[in-house]
Order: structure tokens, then sequence, then C-alpha cells
């Protein structure tokens, strides 16, 4: 079923990065899907994970890392581990990955995945992600899976130089836009991907 998925919702709608398309074959999208809806893992759709968060269509996930432009030497930055299956994505394409989810009870849940899997260079960390994790900063990519009406400038001054942030942005229940930043020689330069329907970004009270 992995491979079918991969062909048909992937390959076939034109990502091309081979270690974005090893990385899909590779990780057991299953493992990371609550066991009510298992025999959905490979379904071309986003699942619920509960707390009202849902892990990302496939295509998402693949679209997301792949403009991420990655290499082997990368250090990433995500927010939103939710299910842990971006997390476990990255993981094999990247050098490490530090992971922030803000609910308690799937941050306990996706770190326990993660490291019984054998993801042993993802860190995941439980809290409000929107100032980053200053202690691991600067990132040579950062992406966030939930949308904020507001690209949170935290996570810009965390980027390194030529560093890259992919994040959806827009208002809840309506239009958003999956936005890509790129600092180069200190500045952001942005650009606009796709129109995309992500679960809030919730913030900590203060
Ligand atoms: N990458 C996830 C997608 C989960 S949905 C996956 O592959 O399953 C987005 C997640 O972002 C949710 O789990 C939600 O709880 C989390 N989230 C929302 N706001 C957040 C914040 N401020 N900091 C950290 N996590 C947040």
């Amino acid at each position: 079923m992995r491979e079918k998925m991969v062909q048909t919702q992937i390959i076939d709608r034109g990502i091309t990065d081979t270690e974005v398309i090893k990385a899909m074959l590779n990780v057991p999208r299953h493992f990371f899907v609550p066991e009510k809806h298992k025999s959905k893992a490979y379904f071309d759709c986003p699942l619920p994970i509960g707390y009202n968060q849902t892990i990302s269509q496939p295509y998402i996930v693949a679209f997301m890392t792949e403009k991420l432009n990655l290499n082997s030497k990368d250090k990433v930055l995500e927010i939103g581990t939710g299910s842990g299956y971006q997390s476990a994505i990255l993981s094999q394409i990247v050098d490490s990955v530090f992971t922030i989810e803000i609910v308690k009870e799937l941050s306990i849940v996706s770190k326990h995945k993660l490291e019984t899997g054998g993801y042993t260079n993802v860190f995941c960390r439980q809290g409000d992600g929107y100032n980053g994790w200053p202690e691991h900063a600067p990132f040579d990519a950062i992406i966030v899976t939930a949308a904020p009406d507001k690209v949170p400038e935290p996570l810009l001054d965390q980027l390194a130089e030529n560093g890259r942030l992919i994040i959806p942005v827009g208002p809840v229940n309506n239009t958003q836009h999956l936005n890509l930043y790129i600092k180069k020689n200190g500045k952001i330069k942005q650009q606009s991907l796709l129109t995309v329907r992500f679960v809030p970004f919730i913030r900590e009270k203060e």
C-alpha cells in the first residue's frame, strides 16, 4: 500500500527529490496513525490524531519536505510534532530534527513512537513553538505544520544564512497560504506556493 501511495500520490503528482521519495517509501506511516484509523493510513487525505489535530495528507508532507531543499548535514526545526510522522520523514534525510509539540498528550505519544521506532536523530520537546528553540539555533530549515495569522518573527531570526522556512499563514477557517521564506545575506525573501487548510497555530497563555 505504501509503494502504491508513493507512486500515485507522490511521484505521479510531480515530486522528484529522490531523498524525499526514499523517505516516504521507508517510513511506515501506519505506525504513526492512531489504531482507529490505521486501515486508512495510506489514503490520500489527512487523518485525525485526537485533540482536534490531524496528520497531514501524504502529498503535503512530501511537498513541504521537498521545498525545504534539504541535505544530509542540515539541522531542522519542526513546530507541531503531532503524530511524529513528518519528523520521521525529515530524520531520514537530514542530520538532526528538533521538534516541538504544544499538546502534552500528543507530545508524549509521538516522542515514544519516535524512540521505539529508532528515530535517534529526532529530539522532542513539549511547549509552544512560537519562540523556536534558541538553544539549538540557527537552523538550516524550519517547518511549521499549524497555521498562525502571521509568521512568527523568532522563527525567521533562528534561520541560518541560506536557511528555509516553510509555513502555512492565514486565518482559521479561511484560505491560508503555504509560504516559503529564504534568508539570503541576512535578508528574507518570501514566496507563496499553494493555498492550503491547516489546523490553527495555538499560543500558550503568557
Ligand atoms: N507534523 C504533524 C502534523 C500535526 S498537525 C504530523 O506529521 O502528524 C499540527 C500540530 O501542531 C498539532 O499537533 C498541534 O497540536 C501543533 N501545534 C499547534 N500550535 C503549536 C505551537 N504553538 N507549538 C507547537 N505545536 C503546535
